[in-house]
C-alpha cells in the first residue's frame, strides 16, 4: 500500500465524495474508491483498519469528479456478502460491519467494513474464465496470457477452456496494473505463497462463477488481494482483503445478452464509458485532460446499474439516497 494519502487533511463534506472527518480515526490513505483510517488510540479489537468505500466513481484511469450516489454502500454490502459465500474457501479480513463504539462509526455506516490490518501482497490476483479486456489485447499480440498458451481463434468475449490465473504487479495511482506471468511472481514472493494465492484465486472464481450464472450472470473475470495479519485467529496465515467481487473488481455481464466477437455490454460503467467517449461530452480520452462532470441521468443510471448488479447476485434490495 502506497502512502499517497498520507499527512493529507481529510476533507469535510458528504461521506459519498471526498474522505470525512472520523472522530477516533485517523486518515491514512485514499485509493482511488477507498478512503483507509487507522484507530487514533488502540482498539479493542487490536490491530484494524477501517475500510470505507466512497461513491467516487473511476474510468479510463481517472477518478472522475460526479460521485455516484450509494455506490460505495452497494460495493460493502456486496463484498460482505461475497466474504460469506467463500467462507469455506478462504478466510477473510472482516471483522465487523456493525455500527457502534467498537465497530464502523455511524457516519459511515453501510459503506465501511472494519478490518484485520493485512500486511498486503502486492500482486493483483486476477481470475479470467473468459476472454477480454487486457487479456485480450495481449493473446491478439502473442496468442497467450501471463505465459498462459491459449488455443487460436478466440475472439473479444470468448469463454476459455478453463478459467486461467493472470496475475499484475500493482501500478501507482494513475497508472495501468502490468500483467506478469507466474514465474514472474514467484520471483517476487516465493514459490510456496505464489501457488498458494493462484490456487485460492482459482477456487474463488470458480465457486463465484457458479454462483453469478445461476442467478443470469457471467462474471468474466475477477481481482482479489491477499495479505497476512500480524494478529488474531488467522495471524501469519494468507487472509482475503481488500474487496470482493463487486462492479470495481470484476466484470459481470448479462448472461442472455453474452455473444462473443464484440465488447460485451457490463452491469456497471457501461453508461459512463459510452457517453465519456461520445461526442456529448467532448472528452478526449487519450488527451491530459480529465473528463467532464457526468450529466444527472448518466449519474441515475449508472447507480440503477450497480443495484441492479446487486439485486441480481444477492437476491435483496438495497435502498439508496436518490441522485
Ligand atoms: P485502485 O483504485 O487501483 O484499486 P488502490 O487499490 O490503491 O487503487 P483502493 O482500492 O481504493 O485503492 O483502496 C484500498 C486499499 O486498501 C488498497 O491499497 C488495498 O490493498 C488496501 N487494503 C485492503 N484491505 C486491507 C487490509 N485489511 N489491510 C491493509 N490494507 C488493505
Ligand atoms: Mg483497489
Amino acid at each position: 500500500m502506497s502512502e499517497a494519502g498520507a499527512g493529507t487533511a481529510p476533507m469535510p463534506g458528504a461521506a459519498g465524495g471526498s474522505a470525512v472527518d472520523l472522530p477516533g480515526w485517523v486518515h491514512t490513505y485514499s485509493g482511488k474508491v477507498r478512503d483507509l483510517y487507522l484507530p487514533a488510540e488502540p482498539h479493542p479489537a487490536g490491530d484494524v483498519v477501517l475500510v470505507v468505500a466512497s461513491d467516487r466513481i473511476s474510468a479510463y484511469d481517472h477518478v472522475l469528479s460526479t460521485p455516484v450516489p450509494g455506490k460505495g454502500i452497494v460495493l460493502t454490502q456486496l463484498s460482505l456478502w461475497w466474504f460469506e459465500q467463500l467462507d469455506d474457501l478462504v478466510p477473510h479480513h472482516v471483522v465487523t460491519a456493525e455500527a457502534g463504539p467498537d465497530g464502523v462509526p455511524a457516519a459511515v455506516a453501510g459503506r465501511a467494513m472494519l478490518c484485520r490490518r493485512l500486511e498486503m501482497i502486492p500482486v493483483e490476483c486476477v481470475a479470467r474464465g473468459y476472454l477480454t479486456g487486457s487479456g485480450l489485447l495481449e493473446y491478439r499480440d502473442t496468442g497467450s496470457v501471463c505465459g498462459v498458451q491459449l488455443p487460436p481463434g478466440l475472439v473479444d468475449g470468448s469463454r476459455l477452456p478453463e478459467a486461467i490465473f493472470t496475475p499484475a504487479t500493482k501500478a501507482e495511482l494513475g497508472e495501468h496494473d502490468e500483467n506478469v506471468s507466474l514465474d514472474r511472481v514467484v520471483e517476487q514472493i516465493g514459490l510456496a505463497d505464489a501457488t498458494e494465492i493462484r490456487d485460492l484465486t482459482l477456487a474463488i472464481y470458480s465457486r463465484a462463477e457458479q454462483i453469478a450464472r445461476g442467478r443470469g450472470v457471467i462474471l468474466a473475470d475477477t481481482k482479489v488481494e491477499f495479505g497476512r495479519p500480524a494478529q488474531g485467529e488467522h495471524a501469519g496465515r494468507i487472509v482475503l482483503g481488500d474487496e470482493v467481487l463487486t462492479p470495481d473488481s470484476s466484470r459481470f455481464w448479462p448472461a442472455e445478452e453474452w455473444e462473443p466477437g464484440h465488447a460485451q455490454p457490463s452491469f456497471d460503467k457501461q453508461y459512463v464509458r459510452d457517453w465519456l467517449t461520445s461526442t456529448a461530452s467532448g472528452w478526449d480520452r487519450h488527451s491530459d485532460t480529465p473528463p467532464p462532470p457526468l450529466p444527472a441521468d448518466v449519474v441515475a443510471r449508472t447507480q440503477e446499474r450497480y443495484l441492479e448488479a446487486f439485486r441480481l447476485l444477492t437476491g435483496r434490495t438495497l435502498e439508496l439516497p436518490a441522485v
